[in-house]
């Protein structure tokens, strides 16, 4: 036997073919309505069921191997591993640099102006947005920048991102399961959340003017 016969008589023999199966179909229905939904949240959220799904199929399809494919999966969990550690300690490495580097303080009223849980005001004079895990950071240079609506579709923006991460480990998720989600397609879906929270006009002229300071 080849191994690709091999891995099929493997999972077909197997007691756990069927929750595979079923979880599998699951995968595919998901899959189905992240290509068909259009709202960007609703994407997301099948984009999630997807890679959850994925996910928990891995460690089934690895105790179904008795065969030589089994040494795919293993190669599969090692890198899980790491990417799993590297990316956990990554953000938080990251955070500790900017309060070295910066230092940032928590802020009531724009944690409210979006209904987000933790934003924090970053001690620069640039226009800086940007989201780690759930936590969104904005500096006082953006603050100053924009007026009140443009900056609630900034944090809309962000807000999204923070959706985006509720999912325990999603953006961890998407490297161990090579679903396709691009970050400019993120970056689009966030942009459509944050007009729908703040309005078109808002989120261009908070770009425009992000953009003349830079340029
Ligand atoms: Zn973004």
């Amino acid at each position: 036997m080849n191994t690709v016969e091999c891995t099929f008589f493997c999972l077909t023999t197997s007691p756990l073919f069927l929750p595979s199966a079923f979880i599998l179909t699951g995968f595919v229905l998901s899959l189905t309505g992240y290509f068909l939904v259009r709202n960007s949240i609703g994407k997301l959220r099948f984009y999630w069921f997807a890679n959850i799904l994925a996910l928990v199929n891995a460690p089934i399809l690895y105790f179904s191997m008795k065969c030589s494919m089994s040494l795919f999966l293993k190669i599969y969990f090692g890198y899980a591993i790491i990417a799993f550690l590297f990316l956990g300690i990554a953000p938080m490495a990251y955070r500790y640099y900017l309060k070295r580097i910066y230092g940032f303080q928590r802020d009531k009223e724009l944690e409210d102006m979006v209904g987000v849980k933790r934003v924090y005001i970053l001690n620069t004079s640039l226009p800086k947005a940007f989201t780690l895990g759930r936590d969104i950071f904005v500096s006082a240079g953006m603050i100053d920048l924009l007026e009140e609506n443009e900056l609630k579709a900034v944090l809309a923006h962000e807000k999204f991102h923070v959706i985006e991460n509720r999912t325990p480990f999603l953006n961890r998720m998407k490297y161990l399961t090579f679903l396709p989600l691009s970050q400019d397609r993120i970056e689009i879906m966030a942009d459509e959340y944050a007009e729908r929270i703040a309005g078109k006009n808002a989120l261009i002229s908070a770009k425009r003017k992000i953009d003349e300071f830079y340029s």
